[in-house]
């Protein structure tokens, strides 16, 4: 493992945005993971983890302390079983489940991203999400204790998973697939992919900036009085927050190089030249302005470093 200084980090993300990392691990094993755990343990240096760096904004600054890239890239298939290192990317996964007759990974087709960054963030689409395929989690815990728990004691929520409550750092997973009709699921993730082109912006972004809103979470009515058709979204219990960004008439609005894309209201993009501070402005008034046209406050699910 090479610690090395000063390293930006703009690059290592889809949004194109952001400082260089003071130090910098990039880490293949476990055993790597705990030795840069202890490396920043001995030089008194903060910790921040990067997967595939589709879901984060990173300060224009950069980041104090040492960011550890986690490239753990074990792939192994055993019938049903698969275990996967989290530096391993969710399109790679889908195709190797595939070229070995297994379905069940057909919802991440278009998700950015590596196997870790995923299962924090129970990431999904289409009501699916790494919680109906994850069996075990095996993770560093804050001393670098190597642990494992079961995907039930994981807490698996709506983008959510105790990885998120704990600074505990994915090494491995195991996922539990099915034997399915292949030609099918070819099908239907080439019809997703497209259905994404057709979508989502092209440029760089970091996906969705806001959570969607659960039906639980709100009031429904006062919803409805202001002319938000509620049955529309009854399929999966959320309301779209790109429904809400639209309709308080944000698309296209800009702060400098930041904007909400024109394509999808959830979306920020990156026009060239944006910069944090630029997408933090943004993402504040968007807040204010849905809060005050429709009472609701969103929520990040883009993790902010800044
Ligand atoms: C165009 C586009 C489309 C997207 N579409 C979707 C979608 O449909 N559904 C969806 O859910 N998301 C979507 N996303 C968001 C993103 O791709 C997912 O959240 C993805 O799972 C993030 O994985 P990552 O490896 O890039 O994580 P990163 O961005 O690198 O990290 C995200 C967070 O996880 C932490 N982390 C990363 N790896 C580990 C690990 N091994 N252990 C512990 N913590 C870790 C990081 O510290 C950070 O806090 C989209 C993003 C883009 C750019």
């Amino acid at each position: 493992m090479t610690i090395e200084k000063n390293k930006s980090l703009k690059e290592y993300t889809t949004f194109k945005i952001g400082g260089p990392a003071e130090y910098f691990a990039e880490v293949k094993t476990a055993q790597e993971v705990q030795e840069a755990l202890q490396w920043a343990k001995d030089n008194q240096q903060s910790v921040k983890i990067l997967g595939g760096g589709s879901n984060m904004l990173i300060a224009d600054a950069g980041l104090k302390g040492l960011v550890i890239k986690l490239s753990l890239d074990k792939l192994e298939f055993d019938d049903l079983k698969v275990t996967v290192g989290p530096g391993i990317r969710l399109a790679y996964l889908l195709n190797k489940a595939l070229e070995s007759n297994l379905t069940g990974l057909e919802f991440v087709a278009g998700i950015p991203g590596t196997v870790g960054g995923a299962i924090r963030g129970n990431a999904g689409t289409y009501g699916l999400a790494m919680d109906s395929v994850v069996k075990k989690i095996k993770y560093a815990d804050e001393n670098g204790q190597l642990k494992e728990i079961t995907a039930t004691e994981a807490k698996f929520a709506y983008r959510h998973s105790i990885f998120k409550e704990n600074f505990w750092i994915i090494v491995e997973a195991e996922l539990e697939l099915a034997k399915g009709d292949i030609k099918v699921a070819r099908v239907l993730v080439n019809e997703r992919l497209k259905y994404r082109q057709d979508t989502q912006p092209n440029l760089p972004s970091a996906g969705c900036i806001f959570k969607n809103i659960l039906f639980e979470e709100v009031d429904l009515k006062k919803l409805a009085e202001k002319n938000i058709d509620i049955d529309k979204f009854s399929k999966f219990k959320k309301i779209p927050a790109a429904h809400l960004i639209e309709r308080a008439g944000l698309k296209g609005h800009a702060i400098g190089g930041a904007q909400v894309s024109d394509v999808h209201a959830n979306y920020i993009v990156n026009n060239g030249r944006a910069t944090a501070e630029q997408v933090i402005m943004l993402i504040s008034f968007i807040k204010q302005q849905v809060r005050d046209k429709y009472g609701v406050q969103l929520q990040e699910e883009v993790q902010l470093f800044v």
